[in-house]
């Protein structure tokens, strides 16, 4: 039998990824952008749940641990925050269908203070997809938290990047041996 499965889209936004984004990857993150656009593709084409997990902030919060950590970025109501290059188009298409959500994260976990487990649980969703950006962060923080709920994992390593070639590294590694993950 088959698992049920989902696309956790993490942190594709122009803040990440573009040139000029605040908080911006660099090349790595531009690099893969044919990938992840037609890994979601793939996903939306096929009728099984993609979910995007978006970073997002207000600026110079006092409480958040990321205010002393990182530049401003992600910020609530600005462009950074919109899906990078053909991702964003992509989005529209298929904003509304039942089969799309979007959701606003605001530490690295897609989990955290979200009700992500709940809408994976209600659609009796075993197998977890990732991509996106950083490897090392977000999609390793993401990672965890699911091995931990017990979800199986598959990592798409040409539609994940990091600014960090050695934290890259370093996260499909531990993906692998460490949580059991396919990275494919
Ligand atoms: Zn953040």
């Amino acid at each position: 039998m088959c698992a049920k499965k989902a696309l956790i889209n993490i942190d594709y936004t122009n803040d990440f990824v573009a040139a000029d984004g605040r908080l911006t990857c660099g090349e790595p993150g531009r690099l893969i952008e044919e990938n992840i656009v037609a890994l979601t593709k793939s996903f939306l084409e096929d009728g099984e749940y993609v979910v995007f997990a978006i970073d997002c902030h207000h600026e110079n919060d006092p409480y958040h641990p990321e205010t002393s950590l990182f530049p401003p970025h992600n910020i609530e109501g600005t462009s950074g925050r919109a899906l990078y290059g053909k991702l964003q188009a992509l989005f529209e298409k298929y904003r509304g269908s039942d089969k799309v959500h979007a959701i606003d994260k605001t530490r690295y976990s897609a989990f955290c203070g979200t009700d992500l487990e709940l809408r994976l649980r209600e659609r009796g969703i075993s197998e977890l997809h990732l991509c996106g950006v950083c490897t090392d962060i977000c999609v390793l923080h993401t990672a965890v938290d699911a091995y931990n709920k017990g979800f199986r994992l598959v990592i798409h390593e040409n539609a994940v990047a990091s600014f960090n070639a050695r934290g890259h590294a370093w996260a499909l590694d531990h993906f692998k041996h460490s949580l059991g993950a396919e990275v494919r």
